[in-house]
Order: structure tokens, then sequence, then C-alpha cells
């Protein structure tokens, strides 16, 4: 048998690429600049975009989901991300982190509980892992969850939550056992208005700002007993299966930022002219334009790679399957292609990509969280050396 290699999207993939694309131009577009600058965090879209499936992408009917895979998640997220990178990220976090989390790990009675309205988009979920001093060596997590009375009393804070002001479910990494280090750190379910829980101090950002990026703070925080998720102390390493999809979130975040900051800088330079000729008549332009779309092209490649690899072990069902190598090589490729497109696409700009009447200056700044966001450059070189190694 030959030409098993296929990468063209099915009439249903084409089809939902073209009606995300529709609703972000529609009902994102118009807003994007004013949601930054306030900056606004995006609640008036939700109701639309639960209707549309999209805060239940990858989870089965039964838990209320749209019962499709990773590769209409990828494209999804690169369509909202073309348009704004917030709505991208927070519809990611909600999805491949909380919501999966929990599907992935959780009991069946957590899964009706929280799945099922999670994934029809009548909760918001944020998931913590990042402490101040636990980021890329998550392992070195402080919080601690102490076992009292029947149930747990979580102390602690996490950083950088993506959805963690406005989450209903929180799901949060804790120490349970200090001795047995990686082993001994516990996921739980949190939800919003338990005593002793709140969101803290909402970050200013540079970029993604319509995003909300929070503290998550425990104080005294007592959760009954079916609030720890999966088996006790294998929180952390759950979280790093849970990592292998979301990286691939991010690689199509930094997927769809670097296709709007192109199909802006392709625009801009057919239209600006210098020295009577439109810019793009120059080689110097025409050079930069084939260097963004070769390499958009290279990372789309390796996006939708990883995103048929997670289909595949999903469909697999034993949970033994794993793409960790494919993802990190995507979210790693992705991430940096995206700044150096956005990069040049102010340069395409001159002066007018400096300034906010044009979108290149926001997918400048807002590109940056790619190779910063779920384990940076240099940690997914980590993951794929180790990989190469054989030594995960
Ligand atoms: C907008 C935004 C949203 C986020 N959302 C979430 C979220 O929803 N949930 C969550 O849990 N976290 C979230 N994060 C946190 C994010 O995952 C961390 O910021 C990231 O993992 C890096 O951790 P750090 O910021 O502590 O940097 P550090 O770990 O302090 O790293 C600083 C620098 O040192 C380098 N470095 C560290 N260790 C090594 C090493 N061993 N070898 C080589 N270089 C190294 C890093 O690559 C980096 O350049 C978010 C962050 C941002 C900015």
């Amino acid at each position: 048998m030959r030409g098993v290699v296929e990468f063209s999207l099915s009439d249903e993939q084409q089809q939902l690429r073209r009606t995300v694309r529709e609703f972000a131009e529609g009902e994102i577009a118009p807003h994007v600049m004013e949601w930054d600058e306030a900056p606004h965090f995006p609640s008036e879209i939700m109701p639309k975009m639960a209707e549309m499936g999209f805060l239940g992408v990858i989870f089965p009917e039964k838990y209320g989901g749209a019962g499709m895979g990773y590769v209409e998640y990828t494209i999804i997220i690169e369509e909202l991300s073309r348009v704004d990178g917030s709505v991208g990220i927070i519809v990611a976090a909600h999805n491949s982190l909380c919501t999966n989390h929990i599907y992935k790990f959780g009991s069946e009675e957590q899964k009706q509980k929280y799945v099922v309205p999670l994934a029809q988009g009548k909760k918001i979920g944020c998931w913590s892992l990042t402490e101040p001093e636990a980021g890329s060596d998550a392992g070195g997590t402080r919080t601690v969850a102490a076992k009292k009375g029947g149930g747990w009393l979580i102390n602690g804070s996490k950083t950088f939550t993506t959805n963690g002001y406005y989450a209903d479910v929180c799901v949060a990494m804790a120490v349970t056992d200090a001795i047995k280090k990686s082993h001994g750190i516990s996921a739980f379910i949190i939800e919003k208005g338990t005593a002793g829980f709140r969101p803290g101090k909402k970050e200013n950002k540079l970029g993604l700002r319509a995003s909300d990026t929070s503290e998550v703070v425990f104080v005294d925080c007592r959760v009954p007993a079916g609030s720890l998720l999966g088996a006790e102390g294998e929180g952390f390493v759950n979280s790093l299966q849970i990592l292998d999809g979301g990286r691939i979130s991010i690689a199509a975040l930094g997927l769809g930022m670097a296709q709007g900051a192109y199909e802006c800088a392709l625009r801009y330079a057919k239209q600006r002219k210098q020295f009577g000729r439109p810019i793009a008549d120059f080689q110097a332009i025409q050079f930069k334009l084939a260097d963004m779309a070769t390499q958009i092209e290279a990372a789309r490649l390796l996006t939708y790679q990883a995103a048929w690899m997670a289909d595949r072990a999903l469909a697999s069902g034993d949970g033994k399957l794993r793409f960790t190598r494919e993802s990190s090589m995507a979210k790693l490729y992705a991430g940096e292609v995206a700044v150096r497109v956005a990069n040049e696409a102010v340069q395409i700009h001159g002066g007018y990509g400096f300034i906010k009447d044009y979108p290149a200056e926001k997918y400048y700044r807002d590109v940056k969280l790619c190779t910063i966001g779920e384990g940076t450059s240099e940690i997914q070189r980590l993951v794929i050396a180790r990989q190469l190694l054989g030594r995960s």
C-alpha cells in the first residue's frame, strides 16, 4: 500500500475552520483593541463559544462535550488566535488544562459533576501548577494539602493562572507527602466560593491582555476527600501528561497569531508605497514574506502532526501512547516562529508597526507568551533531548 501520509483536512474540518473564522472575524475582531487596552475579559462571547462547542471540544458528547478530536481543537485555537490570542488562550486553558485533567484522571462522579458543566461552557475552568518559587521546576511546589477531619486543608498560593479570577472550577497541585517529592504532589478540584480559596492579584501583562492571568490563594481552605483528583501523590506526574496536550494548544496559539501577523504584513506590503512603488516590489520585503510563510507552514505541519498523534492516543484509549516529543517540538518551533514572524510583521510596517492603529504591534506583544507558557523554549529543548536520549 502506498501514500498513507495524508495532509488534507476532511470536508467537515474545513467547514469547521470556516465557521470559526467567521465567528472570530464577526464577533471578536471588532473588539480586539478595546478589550486589549481596557483590559477586558470577554465574558460576553463565552455563551456563544459554549453554544458552538468551543468550551468542550475534545470531550465526548455524553460528558457535555462536542465530541471532536485534537485536530479539530487545533483548528479552533488556531482560528481564534489568528484574530485574538487572548481568546485562544482562554479557550485553551479551559479545555486542555482544567477540564482535560478532570476528564482524564477524575472518577465517574467527578466527571459528571465537573466535566459536564465545564464542557457545556456553563462553568469556566482554570489549572494551577505554577507557583512564585516553582515555575520551570514545578516539582518544587510548596502549596501543601494536609489530611484533616476526613478531608484536606490546603495552604499556599499559585501564580500566573489563566482564567484564575473568573474560573468557577480550579484544578490545583499541592504537596501531600514532601518526602516522596514529585510522587508526593496531588491534584485537587476546588470550587469558587469555597471558604479559604480566592483569586489573588490580577497580573497587568505585556500581551494577551484580554485574557486573565491571576494568583490563586489558599488560606486554611478545607475541601472534602472527594476533591482529590486522581491517585494521591500522582498529581504532578499526571500534570506532565496534561501538558503534552497543553503544548499542542500553545503551538496552535502561536501558529494562529503568526498567521494573523503574516496576513496583516502581506496586506500592508501591497498597499504601502515608497519610492513610487508598493514596498512588496522590493526584494528585501519579498524575502521576509517568503520566510514568514515558509516557517508558518513548517510550524503548521509540526502542530497538526502532534494533534494527529494526540488523536491516535485518544483512540487507543489505554493512555499508553504518548506524544510528548511531538507536542514539545511543535510548541518549541511554533512558539519561536510566532515571535520571529510578528517581529518581521512590525518591521514590514515600519513606524506604523510601532503604533496601535495597526494590528502588528499587538501580535508582537502577544506572541511572546508562546516561548514561555506551559514550559519555556529552554524547557522544551530539555524535554525533547530527554526523549531523544531515552532518559524520560
Ligand atoms: C500569560 C501566562 C499564562 C500562564 N498560564 C498558566 C496557567 O494557566 N497555569 C499554570 O500553572 N501556569 C501558567 N503560566 C506559568 C508558566 O507556565 C511559567 O511562567 C513558565 O513555566 C516559566 O516559569 P517561570 O515564569 O517561573 O520562569 P523560570 O522557571 O523562573 O525561568 C526563568 C528562565 O530560566 C530558564 N530556565 C529555568 N530552568 C532552566 C533549566 N533547567 N535549564 C535552562 N533554562 C532554565 C527559563 O527557560 C527562563 O528563561 C502562565 C504564564 C504566563 C506568562
